[in-house]
């Protein structure tokens, strides 16, 4: 089974992604001329997948979704012709569909979720690439899919078909399926204990601005800020605050809008020989009165329900932009880098509470401001980690300071020198 799962994928490596796909697909799904929604006019002619993908971003101006909860069309026009590979994913059921660098310049309605799908995203991914994702309630695939040139050049238009297929099926289609797009593929790195000391004296401080491309992250109550570009400006504030002193280098684990996994962040901070990593989020609530800051480590077993839900949103961002699940690196066992673990532990916890300390009477904070929950970006086992909730975009006095650049820069501050104090106490203590 193995063997034949391996000669199937190297032979499909040979070929374009989406059509040799489509063409396995097409095998056992009856074409869509015989689909029944009206709505729904006929497409069979696979995506041309030929065609070098341009540098300038493609524009997708306008879209469409059609259909029920057997068989449901995109339909999505662009400014050039957009070359596509389609993936699956599973748990829950979801259908990748993988572009070039894309601006998706559409209204909010074009492309709702409807008929087989309970939620489309579509976004940035790694540089030059992008992602629509949809997720369906039962096990899809892509039946048909084609790009036209519109008359009289006006653009082209991409139509995806998708219909209802057996768990079966769709199984055939995870184990057969072939990730040419290295990106989607976290990397990994053996493990080694000390590894991130810095280089000779500089202290590094991995700033991870939350979210990113197709995972906007939470959005303000009043103005509807995403939570993403809320990350970044703080990031880079923080960043400058920490730069300002020459014995600390921040590194920002991404600069622009831009998807990155959670294993991509902890592994970019790594290989930056990162001696700290602070994760910078600004979450919601159902509760909008709730408001002020609060520092995370990790931990397995959460403080409270608030952490406990905080972090099990937070580690669905892999999953919002359909990244294939990563199996644990079988690393654990290693008694030093179980020892390395609670070492780096300590020291989290450590700066989080310097963080605290600075933040008091300067900066709101919530009761119980350091807690504790499994937050994924917060496992490297040798980088002291923490998750920075800066404030709540769920509450709407929270929401006006986090967008306020004074604020900002301000907290960016109190947090720099959280980070100059902790590095002095490690220092003293020979670390
Ligand atoms: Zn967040």
């Amino acid at each position: 089974m193995r063997v034949e799962a391996a000669k199937r994928r190297s032979a499909m490596h040979r070929l374009a992604g989406a059509a040799c796909l489509l063409a396995g697909i097409l095998a056992f799904v009856p074409a869509p001329s015989r689909a029944a929604g009206a709505d729904v006019p006929t497409a069979s002619i696979p995506a041309d997948a030929s065609i070098p993908a341009d540098k300038v971003p493609l524009v997708a101006y306008s879209g469409r979704v059609a259909g029920d909860d057997a068989r449901t069309r995109l339909i999505l026009d662009f400014d050039k012709r957009p070359e596509i590979s389609v993936h699956y994913v599973a748990n829950p059921y979801r259908i990748l569909i993988d572009l070039p660098d894309t601006v998706f310049a559409l209204k909010k309605d074009d492309v709702a979720a409807r008929g087989l799908f309970s939620d489309i995203r579509y976004g940035g991914m790694a540089a030059g690439k992008s992602r629509i994702v949809l997720t369906a309630d039962r096990p899809a695939s892509v039946v048909a899919s084609e790009v036209r040139k519109e008359e009289g050049g006006a653009g082209y238009r991409l139509v995806v078909d998708t219909a209802i297929v057996t768990e079966d099926a769709f199984a055939k289609l995870l184990s057969g399926q072939s990730w040419q797009d290295a990106a989607a593929v976290a990397e990994t790195r053996p493990v080694l204990p000390g590894a991130a000391t810095g280089d000779g004296g500089t202290f590094v401080i991995a700033v991870d601005a939350g979210h990113g491309g197709i995972d906007n992250g939470a959005q303000g109550a009043a103005t509807g800020t995403h939570e993403k570009a809320v990350t970044l400006a703080f990031a880079r504030e923080l960043t400058t605050a920490l730069n300002a002193s020459p014995a600390t280098k921040a590194v920002l684990t991404r600069d622009k809008d831009e998807f990155l996994s959670l294993s991509q962040r902890v592994q970019l901070a790594r290989n930056q020989g990162a001696n700290l990593l602070i994760s910078v989020h600004a979450d919601t609530l159902r509760q909008k009165d709730i408001r002020g800051a609060t520092v995370y480590t990790i931990s397995d077993k959460a403080s409270d329900s608030l952490a406990a839900n905080l972090a099990a949103r937070e580690n669905l961002s892999d999953e919002i932009a359909g990244m294939p699940l990563q199996g644990e690196p079988a690393e654990v066992a290693d008694i030093l880098i179980d020892l390395t673990r609670r070492e780096t532990q300590a020291f989290s916890i450590s700066l989080a509470r310097e963080v605290v300390g600075a933040f008091e009477g300067e900066v709101k904070l919530i009761n119980n401001p350091h807690r504790h929950a499994g937050f994924r970006v917060l496992t490297a086992p040798d980088v002291p980690s923490v998750l920075l909730e800066l404030g709540f975009l769920s509450n709407k006095d929270d929401e006006q300071l986090l967008l306020d650049p004074a604020w900002q820069k301000k907290v960016a501050g109190l947090i720099a020198e959280a980070v100059q104090r902790y590095r002095s106490v490690v220092i003293a203590n020979g670390g």
